[in-house]
């Protein structure tokens, strides 16, 4: 397994923001991955970095990156996947072999992180075909073998962010469909992004803040004109305002204050209070903490 000393981590962070971290690890199995969550203390576990803003001070403790356990079996219908494997490669996976669930897994999330934020596009959602899940319990240093009743999922929320379980492995189970069908609503979700979502080429962690219920945070943050908002190197996207880009040399620190601008003018124009949907990772600075306690109604 690769380890690595004094590890910029923004080399990873689809951000392409975030400073160093002690120790980073690189488990290739869930065995190794499994003998680490039992040496190491608090350790921060990250999948593709993808919806993370990770501090331009750095992160305070070990990381494990799971990117490099890319094991999966596929029996019929069942898919099981280690939590490192890419969401694209499941929704390649799948569509090979004719199977429906995955067509939205087109962005750049892992398995360890689509499952711990339920996520969803294109009215599809992990909850949809995520049947089972082997939990590593951080407090027992048991596995554990979770339903999906058991795994509490709901909008962007499932129990691993509730107790302090790290993913292991997850199994879906698929719709058996016509491969021409699959094939078209893959194609019809990859066309719907093009003008709706910033690609990589433009780093960025997805959308920003979750949308409250009945509404959508990019159209109230477009009507409240937060389009013409930046901080530094950190822009919002002239495209759809619930997307913070990096046009090159942005710190988690902008990140931060640009997203307080964002929250700041939805919250005086509706009143509506956003909870960001990125979340935080390392060292704060005193100021950017003060801003994200704000935002996540930490006291
Ligand atoms: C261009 C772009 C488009 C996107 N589009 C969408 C979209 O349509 N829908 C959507 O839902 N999201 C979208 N996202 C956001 C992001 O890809 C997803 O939230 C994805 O699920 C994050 O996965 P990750 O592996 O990158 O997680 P990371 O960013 O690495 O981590 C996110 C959280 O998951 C936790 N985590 C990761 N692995 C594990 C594990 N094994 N066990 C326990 N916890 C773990 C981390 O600790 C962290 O708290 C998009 C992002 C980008 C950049």
């Amino acid at each position: 397994m690769k380890v690595f000393e004094d590890y910029e981590l923004k080399k990873h962070t689809t951000f392409k923001i975030g400073g160093k971290a002690r120790k980073v690890w690189f488990p290739e199995n869930v065995e190794e991955f499994c003998e680490l969550l039992k040496t190491i203390k608090s350790p921060i576990v990250l999948g593709n970095c993808s919806n993370v803003l990770v501090s331009s001070q750095g992160v305070d403790s070990d990381v494990i990156i799971t990117t490099s356990m890319k094991n999966f079996t596929l029996e019929k219908n069942i898919i099981t996947a280690e939590c490192g494997v890419k969401a694209p490669m499941l929704a390649k996976i799948a569509q090979e072999a004719s199977l429906s669930g995955f067509e939205f897994m087109i962005f750049p999330g892992s398995v360890g992180g689509v499952v711990y934020m339920n996520a969803s596009a294109h009215n599809q959602f992990v909850s949809d075909t995520c049947v089972e899940a082997d939990v590593f319990d951080l407090e027992s240093g048991k596995v554990l073998t979770l339903n999906a009743q058991q795994m509490n999922f709901s909008y962007r929320h499932s129990v691993l962010q509730e107790k302090k379980y790290v993913l292991l492995k997850a199994k879906f189970a698929m719709k058996i469909a016509e491969k021409s069908a699959v094939d078209a609503l893959v194609e019809r979700n990859i066309n719907f992004r093009k003008n709706k979502q910033p690609s990589l080429a433009q780093p960025n962690a997805g959308s920003v803040f979750k949308n409250p219920e009945n509404d959508s945070a990019g159209r109230l943050l477009e009507k409240a004109g937060a389009k013409a908002f930046s901080q530094g190197d950190a822009c919002v996207w002239h495209d759809h305002a619930n997307f913070i880009v990096n046009k090159g040399s942005a710190s988690s620190k902008d990140v931060s204050n640009l997203m307080y601008k964002m929250y700041n003018v939805v919250k005086e124009k509706y009143r509506i209070e956003l909870t960001p949907e990125i979340e935080y990772i390392g060292t704060p600075e005193k100021d950017e903490k003060e801003i994200w306690d704000t935002m996540l109604k930490r006291k």
